[in-house]
């Protein structure tokens, strides 16, 4: 189910809905086109069927979307998670939300959310931590590492009231007589909304033209000027980024992956050889490949978490030769819904699904250091066949029901 959030056009305060995913957002009214962008994390709220003249005290949770990959003796394997946590330690109040974030049609927080918020006192780091327990606990052991990829982390906040007891406000439901009364809930430090939406617009800091991009893309694309853009707290950055020529030109689709060059220690990985060595290739060694730079490879778009790491792990072992072009690409093109960072965090997910023999490699994962160095943005041209797409030069093959939105 897509998770829907109310909120404002930041141009002529027309309302609209964005699904939890959006960014891009062309408000219907005054066609202006605005960029969410966020400096931390997103806060959003529950609604709430409280009295009037209740006062909300909001209870904060943290709330992670992503998959665990975990490299075992066994084999990388991976779990998907959307889960919450109360980011207090109340054992009288609900320890998640539960489905209530499927559910229920969330706000985002703005500076006008009347009510106290209180502040979380876990910091995600300790509620990730707990996650990471209690999934380990299905592993085959020994775990030799773990990596959170995904990109939603955010904080939801709940609503309760008092009134001679405390409320749900949600349900607007008295809780248990002993709830929220053992531990002061209505004590507890909290602070007004403070936390306004940023929106950019959506225009090209370079020529300042309209930037496009579907709606839940993470880099928006100038066609005038021919460039590519990120939203980071200080407004829209530019990427490097590349597209792979293709032979023919029609019914293609454009993905986008990130090309990675990173410092690798604790193990020889700087050339094309290394890497032939360590993955232990069926293929003769050619004499150039000493003078070829390792490069990592991660599609820079959401896929189910199988076929992401078989993506990944097929185009770093076998990297289209450097056959670029320096203009985006003409035809359908795929968004960018995987971020650079997270990208970053499965680097080492994506050496141990390579290396071999895994069993002499896995141990020593711990003592291998990757230290990411730059990246491109690359457009692999794909042929759309009815029922997959196909990268011929990376022998990749990628089945449309694997293509996950991130809702
Ligand atoms: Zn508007
Ligand atoms: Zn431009």
């Amino acid at each position: 189910m897509k998770l829907l959030i109310e909120h404002q056009c930041p141009q002529c305060g027309a309302p609209a809905i964005l699904e939890e995913t959006e960014r891009l957002f062309t408000c219907s009214f005054c066609r202006v086109k605005s960029y969410l962008t966020r400096s931390d994390y997103f806060r959003y709220l529950l609604p709430h069927h409280a009295p009037e003249n209740a006062d909300l005290i909001y209870v904060p949770y943290w709330r992670y979307k992503g998959t665990l990959f975990s490299a075992t003796q066994a084999g990388v394997r991976h779990r998907c998670i959307d889960v919450s946590h109360q980011a207090l330690e109340l054992a009288t109040l609900p320890i998640s939300v539960g489905l209530r974030t499927q559910a229920l049609k969330m706000k985002f927080v703005t500076p006008a959310a009347s009510g106290g918020f209180i502040e979380p006192r876990l910091a995600h780091g300790q509620v990730v931590k707990t996650f990471q327990e209690q999934f380990h606990k299905s592993l085959p052991r020994p775990v030799f590492h773990q990596a959170y990829v995904g990109d939603a982390l955010s904080l939801i906040y709940a609503p309760f009231y008092e009134k001679g007891r405390f409320y749900d406000a949600v349900l607007n439901q008295p809780l248990p007589t002993s709830a929220g009364h053992e531990t002061p809930l209505g004590r507890l430090p909290s602070v007004k909304s403070h936390w306004p939406l940023h929106f950019l617009p959506a225009l090209c800091p370079s020529c300042g033209w309209d930037l496009a991009g579907e709606r839940d893309t993470l880099a928006l694309a100038c066609r005038n000027c021919d460039s590519m853009w990120q939203a980071t707290a200080d407004g829209f950055k530019e990427i490097n980024f590349a597209t792979l020529k293709s032979a023919s030109r029609d019914g293609l689709r454009y993905f986008p992956f990130w090309r990675i060059a990173a410092r690798v220690s604790g193990v020889a990985l700087s050339s094309y050889a290394d890497l032939a060595r360590l993955a232990n290739l069926p293929v003769a060694m050619q004499p150039d490949w000493q003078h070829r730079a390792f490069r990592f490879w991660s599609p820079a778009f959401s896929l189910r978490p199988k076929t992401f790491l078989r993506a990944a792990t097929q185009a770093t072992l076998a990297p289209p030769r450097d056959n670029f072009t320096r203009s985006l690409p003409h035809g359908e093109v795929a968004p960018v819904t995987l971020p650079v960072a997270e990208a970053l965090d499965s680097l080492k997910i994506i050496l141990a699904g390579f290396a071999k023999p895994a069993r002499r490699l896995l141990p020593r994962l711990s003592d291998i250091l990757i230290d990411p160095q730059r990246y491109l943005l690359v457009y692999l041209p794909f042929e759309t066949g009815r029922l997959e797409f196909i990268q011929p030069d990376l022998n990749l093959v990628i089945n449309r029901t694997h293509l996950q939105t991130t809702s």
